[in-house]
């Protein structure tokens, strides 16, 4: 049995159907790490990964609201405080009716090695509810942001732990939610990021996870020694935050991205997507992707029933590189065989955990240039983390001084990543090479703080 296998199975005791994302995220980085914990033994002696897999406290409560009926609804919220040892806690909130604590434990502790990946003294959480924004009126949207605040803020602060945004959680409700905040408390203070601009935002917030992920990219296939994309076909899920800019970044380049999607369906529109409408479509009307064929009928819509049960219509669609940004598990084996033998040949992660270990397993085999999560998409919590700094400092950074910090520091993490991957035996494997660059800044952190 491996040292891999053998902590594995430590924790299999506590896997129940909830906690299934968490235990895919978790055996992911065990089994990244294996060669770090062979090489040594301080890492065990300290009992890092029994520590590191616990958050440190999950709060759970409930939200009351009266709808636009004056009817009362009941949500569930949570946040979970999983690691500081490398700063105050820091992560995103999602509204979504599939919000679960599983769900938020997986992505509050991808978001522990994420940060620790910036090199920004930043510790990992997470947090949300089940409070499904679609078909809201605003002021229902505004009545659930300041109901859900009035529990939270007893668990926040500026020192202390500091949410963002995440899916359904845009400048919209952290204007919101900031206000309940200042309400509550009396104090105007950087509490959370992703503010609009004209309270404290910085710059570049929205755009920064996707144009993060773009940067990533192109750092990549130069280290690599593959074309860059300037004329490449590329293929993006989602119409989200992330997606959106995503798309944007690679017209900048010069990319050709065809494809968005949501939770309904596809768009696959050759002549490169229409951002503009997209944005009208989705950041303001909010309505369905399968407007867009109207404007644009020589585009094609694919329903999500139309396509088989086994895969995704939009990564059928022949690229030169694929963005994943809509949600976790988005992309599986078949549709990495598809990607594969459509002669795609790089995988940029802008969702968190989009590809299934089976999908990840087939890129890695077949050579593909593969950015995982953690790593590629990390350009959202390093611009989080630059507002917090101008919060603190009253200070206001231009658009191109923050969009130059995200370039370097994902050039940075990039070449990180791929230092670390070779330094372990591991070459062009950026998982492994994330996991453990991220693994052992925290690690050595929580040996030197003591338990
Ligand atoms: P948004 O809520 O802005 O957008 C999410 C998009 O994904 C929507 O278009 C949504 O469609 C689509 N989507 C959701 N579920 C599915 C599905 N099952 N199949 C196809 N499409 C789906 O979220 P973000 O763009 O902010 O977040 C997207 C991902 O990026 C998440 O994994 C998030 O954790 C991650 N991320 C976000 C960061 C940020 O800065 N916002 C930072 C780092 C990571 P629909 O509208 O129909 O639901």
């Amino acid at each position: 049995m491996s040292i891999a296998d053998i902590e594995i199975k430590k924790f299999e005791n506590g896997n129940c159907e909830e906690d299934k994302v968490f235990y895919q995220a978790m055996e992911e980085v065990i089994y990244s790490i294996a060669p770090l914990l062979e090489s040594d033994d301080k890492y065990k002696k300290n009992a890092i990964l029994e520590r590191l897999v616990v958050p440190d406290r999950i709060f759970k409560f409930k939200v009351t609201w009266l709808d636009d009926d004056n009817n009362i609804q009941v949500n569930t919220g949570y946040r979970v405080q999983f690691n500081n040892a490398l700063g105050p806690y820091k992560g995103g909130l999602r509204f979504h009716p599939s919000v679960n604590e599983g769900i938020l434990k997986f992505l509050g502790f991808e978001q522990i090695l994420k940060n620790a990946l910036t090199g920004l003294p930043i510790g990992g959480a997470k947090g949300g509810s089940d409070f499904d924004p679609k078909g809201k009126s605003d002021f229902e949207v505004m009545k659930f942001c300041s109901a859900f605040m009035t529990e939270l803020h007893k668990y926040i602060g500026p020192r202390v732990d500091i949410p963002a945004g995440d899916i359904g959680v845009g400048a919209r409700e952290i204007g919101y939610l900031f206000g309940e905040y200042k309400k509550v408390t009396s104090s105007y203070e950087g509490v959370l990021t992703g503010k609009p601009f004209m309270f404290g935002g910085s710059l570049m917030r929205p755009e920064a996870t996707g144009y993060g992920a773009v940067y990533f990219t192109e750092t990549m296939l130069d280290m690599e020694g593959k074309e860059s994309l300037e004329g490449k076909i590329c293929t993006v899920s989602g119409a989200g935050n992330v997606a959106l800019h995503a798309i944007e970044k690679l017209q900048q380049i010069g990319a050709i991205p065809v494809t968005c999607s949501d939770s309904k369906g596809t768009i696959h529109d050759s002549r490169g997507v229409d951002l503009d409408l997209l944005k009208e479509l989705k950041l303001e009307k909010r309505v369905s992707l399968e407007e867009y064929v109207k404007v644009h009928p020589e585009a094609r819509y694919i329903p999500v029933s139309e396509y088989p049960e086994d895969g995704h219509a939009v990564w059928d669609i022949p690229c030169y590189a694929a963005f994943p940004c809509a949600t976790q598990n988005e992309l599986n084996g078949f549709d990495a065989q598809n990607l594969i033998a459509n002669g795609c040949i790089s995988v940029t992660e802008g969702a968190n955990m989009p590809s299934t270990p089976k999908a990840v397993n087939d890129f890695l085999s077949h050579k593909i240039c593969f950015a995982p999560a953690k790593a590629a998409n990390a350009g959202g919590v390093a611009v989080s983390e630059f507002e917090m700094s101008q919060n603190a400092a009253m200070a206001r950074w231009s658009f191109d001084k923050v969009d130059e910090r995200l370039k370097t520091t994902m050039q940075q993490i990039c070449k990180r990543v791929a230092l670390t991957a070779k330094d372990y035996g591991v070459e062009g494997n950026y998982v492994d090479g994330a996991n453990i660059a991220g693994f052992k800044k925290v690690a050595d952190a929580m040996i030197a703080e003591g338990i």
